[in-house]
């Protein structure tokens, strides 16, 4: 199947125009490639921006870099908000700020979802692809090399031809669902017991932010937390993560309290923030509404054996490893791929070979990140604010200070570096053992053996230099 050179003219069709699918579009455009994209949504130029997703994300340095590759980056960031580190809510209402890095040079980014889609697909229009809306895969016959796409508003069909089909179709890809079906290639999503639900600051009575603009905000309070992120146009969109089912407490266990089956009204939720988030109950006016006009969001982790049929069809973004957001890297790694994907398709003369090297590439580095993932929300939830976790990242810093080439904190190496994520996650590991095992029953940092320290380091981690 598809072991031919396939000329650039003979054209590629994409499924999904969001953001990896607009991506993808430039970047192929721009190397003569003949794309066409077909969307589920209708324009949201025309009709304004329809999405189950989240309303803003945080760009990191695997963004931009594709977004810098596909020279869409300074339109981008010209409405991008940055955030230098997270703010910590306690419950007390003390406010303590983390810097992500080591200066402004090593900041997150908060983008509008709509306005970097728009940006996007403007960009890929121009760089030549022709995009289709209300256009929804249904199924596909690989071997005829024709699909079948459903208009959602009339439910009328419309037969295409294909020779390749690249599925940037999101989590739910119907075209994963019919390479499964056609092939078998392994399929696997684990939920997670929690889900989320978007809520909204508005802006002050001046106009202005109501709260630190240059910040992601959490408030950790355990099992379960609040973020906030900042919008260009003064507002904060609020994500509460909740588990999905309670426990009561006892037998030596802790309950588990609140859930989504526990808070279910508007009032519910009133007395919850009151409780848990008092300093944020009075930011967000329309709490009930916003709680009971959104359904609470699934988050989970999609695992899949392969990523492609010969060169007849290939996934990638969430299509291929949907991640749970909780290291702001489902966006980042999304567009990693489209870059990772078209240098593949430049280096291999046939698409079968380019989609075997994209996924022998990728693959690895995405279970990488969404296992970091999955591990992130522990962080956030329930570690930011324990004084065992602060003395940690203060040694951190400090061997980040003497080591500055070798002990590359985590977050900086999934944020601001394009090291392999596998690599990444393998450091991590050994990183934070060194890190528990040095502060191990100590309040400070006073009786750490520094020469035993850069002693360790030495032997254990290598010199670590970025991608090119
Ligand atoms: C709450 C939350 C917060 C997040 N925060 C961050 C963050 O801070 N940073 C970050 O990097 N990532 C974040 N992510 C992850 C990020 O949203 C995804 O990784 C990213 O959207 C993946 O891009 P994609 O193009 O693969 O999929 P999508 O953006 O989902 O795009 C898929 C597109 O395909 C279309 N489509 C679907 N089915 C069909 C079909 N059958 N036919 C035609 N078209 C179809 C859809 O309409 C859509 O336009 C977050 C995710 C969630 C849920």
């Amino acid at each position: 199947m598809g072991s031919e050179p396939a000329p650039r003219e003979r054209g590629l069709t994409l499924v999904g125009a969001g953001l990896a699918g607009s991506l993808l579009a430039i970047l192929l455009s721009q190397r003569g490639w003949k794309v066409t994209v077909y969307e589920r949504r209708g324009d949201p130029r025309i009709k304004g921006y329809e999405s189950g997703r989240s309303i803003n994300l945080a760009l990191a340095e695997r963004g931009r870099h594709a977004l810098r590759a596909a020279g869409v980056e300074d339109a981008v960031m010209a409405q991008a908000v940055m955030m230098r580190g997270r703010l910590i809510h306690g419950l007390d209402g003390s406010l303590q700020l983390q810097r992500y890095g080591r200066d402004d040079s090593e900041v997150i980014w908060s983008v509008h979802r709509a306005d970097l889609n728009i940006a996007l697909l403007r960009a890929a229009e121009r760089a030549g692809a022709t995009i289709h809306f209300h256009r929804r895969l249904h199924t596909v016959d690989f071997d005829a090399g024709s699909a079948r796409l459903i208009d959602d508003r009339d439910d009328q069909p419309h037969d295409i031809r294909f020779s390749t089909l690249i599925g940037s179709d999101g989590a739910g890809s119907a075209l994963r669902g019919e390479m499964v079906r056609k092939a078998g290639i392994g399929e696997r999503t684990e939920f997670l017991d929690h889900s989320y639900k978007e809520l909204t600051i508005p802006p002050g009575a001046d106009g202005g932010y109501r709260i630190e603009p240059n910040a992601l905000h959490i408030w950790p309070r355990g099992h379960y937390m609040c973020i906030a992120l900042p919008n260009d146009e003064r507002t904060f969109t609020v994500t509460l993560f909740l588990p999905n089912h309670g426990r009561p407490g006892g037998d030596g266990a802790p309950g588990i309290d609140p859930s989504f089956a526990s808070v279910r009204s508007g009032q519910e939720v009133r007395a919850l923030f009151a409780r848990d988030f008092p300093d944020a109950l009075p930011l967000i006016p329309d709490l009930e509404q916003d709680w009971e006009q959104h359904p609470p969001g699934l988050l989970g982790t999609l695992y899949l054996d392969r990523w492609h049929l010969g060169g007849r069809a290939v996934v990638l973004g969430d299509a291929a490893h949907a991640m749970v957001p909780f290291h702001g890297q489902g966006m980042n790694c999304a567009f990693e791929d489209c870059v990772a994907l078209a240098d593949a398709m430049d280096a291999h003369p046939t698409l079968a070979q380019a989609f075997a090297a994209f996924e022998a590439e990728r693959r690895p580095n995405a279970a990488a990140i969404q296992a970091m993932a999955l591990e992130n929300y522990i962080e956030m939830r329930d570690r930011v604010d324990d004084p065992r976790f602060l003395l940690q990242r203060d040694l951190e810093r400090a061997l980040q200070e003497r080591h500055p080439h070798r002990f590359v904190p985590h977050y900086a190496m999934v944020t601001f570096m394009r090291i392999p994520y596998a690599v990444a996650l393998e450091r991590s590991e050994i990183q934070r053992t060194i890190l528990e095992q040095a502060t191990q029953g100590h309040d400070d940092l006073s009786a750490v053996d520094w020469s035993a320290l850069d002693r360790i380091v030495h032997e254990r981690l290598p010199v670590l230099e970025d991608a090119r």
